[in-house]
């Protein structure tokens, strides 16, 4: 069986614990051991698919077509871990699949309670098995939460029969500095402790959020009202990127905290992944402009795996990424001077969607390199079919009934198998041979991640090929074009999908990496 670290979180939210989480499974990971990553929100929406986006950023899609939050992102990212939707439940699922137990006569007629119907349920999603050595496992909220307290019981259940020595509890808090006395103050640590301890959990480590490092007599404090031992204590200080988190922990000896509560041997880690992205950060490189042409930027976070993917291309190519955020609704080729890269992310609805046609005409025309996500895709096909093959209202029906559609909901689509109405999570296709699509990715089967309900007309195929550009990658069918390119331009490349779900921070994602490369090129 995995050995299992919960992070809870206390005094108030949005402390990270997601990226705490990450960052104690890359220290395991460093030392050869293999994690798995699992998030709890006790929230009562049953997905967080229905959720706005103005509360939760951007949707990211796992492998298996599941809509979720940017957090399972983050492990992803940071643990290469392949998550899928029982990875990510809430309190809403929870509750639906006991409901729905109970309605379906499972329950034989007991009386069903929280304890042990729902805890039993959580339990199950815990527990349920990993090929990992450990699963780290977020448990979303506030200690304190009224809706987080089932969540607390089930976990205190679960330490209490897998053994103390297969669970730690890891909880995140917050030591505010008060300017006027001159002092970090510990009293809410204390407190939130207090209350974990209420439900039964013994926190084992805290890593508590501060602008300085702790010092030892403060750790000492710490310590002694939270019953450990003050090396526990670890300083979670701010910092500017998220890779350096890992090596913060390391430097206060976390590893060896977590291997002397499992009874882990002791071991130095390999660190070079995050000293690598640490040491990109400051060095002297040059930069690229990428102009992204979008229209959700008034929401935080919107674009985080996009953002993520064109840093991590970065690295790879030795420069570092500056983006220009171009509202699509008032774009103007002005804009676009000096860039060395235009993308065109995903999007949804007629907003925006005229600056979008307009900077892939200006980036097809100027030869500067172009790369489309999703929509980003579907506009470049749209302006080539009108200013290249000539067709004036060509459109995409989601955005014009009366249009010469290019882009469309596909007739023959089992709507069942595209997730009801949005084709969703991971799909094969297929790259031609010595097509620009086949050097970047260097093989002609890949996977890649969709959300989106319209689709290129893949009849158009041959005219569009006559006229300059390509359909270089396909469903294995040969129904549904998945990757456009214009051979005649420098680079000119774009997805039906989101290759920014795939990126990695340590090798990068290759249409990304490409694109970086075509824009460092364009730059010289
Ligand atoms: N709105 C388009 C569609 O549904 C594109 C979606 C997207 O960019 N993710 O097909």
């Amino acid at each position: 069986m995995a050995k299992y670290i919960f992070i809870t979180g206390g005094v108030v939210s949005s402390l990270g614990k997601g990226v705490a989480a990450a960052g104690c499974g890359a220290l395991l990971q460093s030392r050869g051991y293999t994690v798995h990553a699992r998030k709890f929100d006790p929230y009562l929406n049953i997905d967080p698919g229905t959720m706005s986006p103005f509360q939760h950023g951007e949707v990211y899609v796992t492998n298996d077509g599941y809509e979720t939050d940017l957090d399972l992102g983050y492990y992803e990212r940071f643990l290469g871990a392949q998550l899928s939707r029982n990875d990510s439940v809430s309190g809403g699922r929870i509750y639906w699949d006991v409901l729905n137990a109970e309605r379906h006569g499972d329950y034989l007629g007991a009386t069903v309670q929280m304890i042990p119907h729902v805890t039993n349920k959580i339990k199950e999603y815990i527990s349920a098995p990993t090929d990992t050595d450990f699963v780290v496992c977020e448990i979303g909220g506030t200690v304190g939460d009224i809706e987080g307290q089932i969540f607390l019981e089930s976990i205190r259940q679960f330490a209490n029969q897998v053994g103390r020595r297969n669970v730690m509890f890891v909880h995140l808090t917050l030591a505010p500095y008060l300017e006027k006395s001159g002092e970090l103050k510990t009293k809410p640590t204390q407190m939130s402790v207090r209350r974990l301890l209420e439900n039964g959990i013994q926190a084992d480590m805290l890593i508590v959020r501060t602008p300085r490092m702790l010092t030892s007599d403060e750790r000492a404090k710490i310590g002694m009202f939270c019953n450990m031992p003050a090396q526990n204590v670890i300083s979670g200080i701010d910092v500017d990127n998220i890779y350096k988190i890992p090596l913060a922990y390391e430097g206060q000896h976390v590893f060896d905290i977590i291997a002397e509560h499992f009874g882990l041997p002791s071991a130095t880690g390999d660190m070079t992944r995050f000293q690598k992205i640490e040491h990109h950060l400051s060095a002297d490189l040059p930069t690229v402009h990428i102009g992204v042409v979008g229209k959700y930027f008034e929401v935080p976070d919107a674009y985080k795996s996009l953002n993520e993917a064109l840093f991590h291309a970065g690295i790879q190519n030795n420069v570092h990424v500056k983006i220009k955020k171009i509202n699509a609704e008032s774009f103007s080729a002005d804009e676009c001077t000096g860039l060395d890269g235009i993308l065109v992310p995903g999007g949804f609805g007629n907003r925006g969607v005229a600056g979008k046609i307009s900077a892939a005409n200006y980036a097809r025309e100027n030869r500067v390199p172009y790369m489309g996500i999703c929509l980003g895709m579907q506009v470049a096909v749209i302006e080539f079919a009108r200013n290249v093959l000539g067709i004036a209202d060509a459109d995409s029906t989601e955005f014009s009934k009366n249009c010469t559609p290019v882009i469309d909901i596909m007739a023959d689509c089992d709507a069942e198998d595209m997730g009801g109405t949005l084709r969703l999570g991971a799909y094969p296709c297929v790259i031609s041979p010595s097509s620009r699509a086949h050097q970047i990715y260097g093989k002609t089967e890949i996977s890649e991640r969709h959300r989106h309900r319209y689709e290129m007309d893949v009849s158009l195929r041959e005219k569009f090929q006559q006229a300059g550009m390509k359909i270089s990658g396909l469903s294995p069918d040969g129904k549904l074009p998945e990757i456009i390119e214009i051979p005649d331009h420098p680079f000119f490349v774009a997805g039906q999908f989101h290759p920014e779900f795939q990126s990695s921070p340590y090798s990068g994602h290759p249409m990304f990496n490409a694109f970086i490369a075509a824009a460092l090129r364009h730059k010289h």
